[in-house]
């Protein structure tokens, strides 16, 4: 299966860097094979990105950051799923910065999954823990993977079971989030297995495989073959490489290489 490479612009380019950003990577990307690649640009510049697409090659797609629940309604400063249905493809749902700084628990973040599914945008699932969940010696802090296996798992609640193949989970570690201190490969192999088995221990093993699972967590030009190598880590959520177009291509290329 190809590899899923997402870019997260956070709230860091312009609208005329995110032009450029955007025009560079469609033109180094247009042709690449055996990879999907999503670009997450500031919801603002959605539209105008999308306008400046001539045409928008099949394995390339925009995603919101968040999407509201709600279709329409005294919502101030917030943007629908539904408003943004035929824009995007895809939506990161429950990003860590957003359960931090915007409060979004667990419960908003299954109403978002619900309505990105309802119309018919992919959801990006986000999910990690505060603290590393396995020690030294190779252990499992319940405490810590509990707390992840709650967000997946309700995160997941009232999901269809035949929208599963349309669920990405991204796997991101908040201490490696913009830090430079990736979980090792290892590390989130290990993790992804005990989410995988709890997701099928609650929704049987069919729907359960169809979820796929990402990384992310300071990827970067020299560590991303390391996770792709494995088949259960289905790709990498790029953050802080994403907005510079040479490395996000790199990842990109590497990616093609290993699918
Ligand atoms: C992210 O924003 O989801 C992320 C993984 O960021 P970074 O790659 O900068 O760690």
């Amino acid at each position: 299966m190809n590899k899923l490479i997402v870019g997260n612009w956070k709230m860091y380019p312009t609208l005329s860097d995110s032009l450029v950003l955007a025009a560079s990577l469609k033109r180094s990307l247009e042709d690449i094979n055996g990879v999907e690649v999503v670009l997450a640009p500031p919801t603002a510049w959605l539209v105008p990105i999308a306008e400046s697409w001539r045409h928008k090659p099949q394995h390339i797609s925009l995603a919101a950051q968040n999407v509201w629940p709600n279709d329409q309604g005294a919502y101030t400063g917030e943007v629908s799923a539904y408003m943004l249905r035929n824009i995007v493809q895809y939506a990161i749902v429950g990003h860590s910065e957003r359960r931090e700084y915007a409060g979004e628990d667990n419960d908003l973040i299954h109403q978002k999954m619900q309505a990105c599914l309802q119309w018919g945008i992919k959801p990006i699932l986000c999910v990690g823990e505060n603290k590393r969940m396995i020690d030294s010696e190779g252990v499992f802090d319940a405490y810590q993977l509990g707390k992840v296996v709650e967000q997946l798992l309700e995160g997941m609640n009232a999901v269809k079971k035949d929208n599963f193949d349309k669920v990405t989970v991204a796997y991101e570690p908040i201490f490696a989030i913009g830090t430079g201190e990736a979980a090792t490969p290892e590390y989130t192999l290990r993790v992804i297995t005990k989410l995988k088995e709890k997701l099928t221990d609650k929704f049987g093993e069919g729907p359960a495989g169809m979820v796929r699972f990402i990384y992310g967590g300071s990827v970067t030009t020299t560590n991303a073959a390391e996770y792709l190598r494995y088949p259960d880590i289905a790709g990498l959520l790029a953050g802080g490489i994403s907005v510079k177009a040479q490395d996000f291509i790199k990842v990109c290329q590497i990616a093609s290489k290993i699918s």
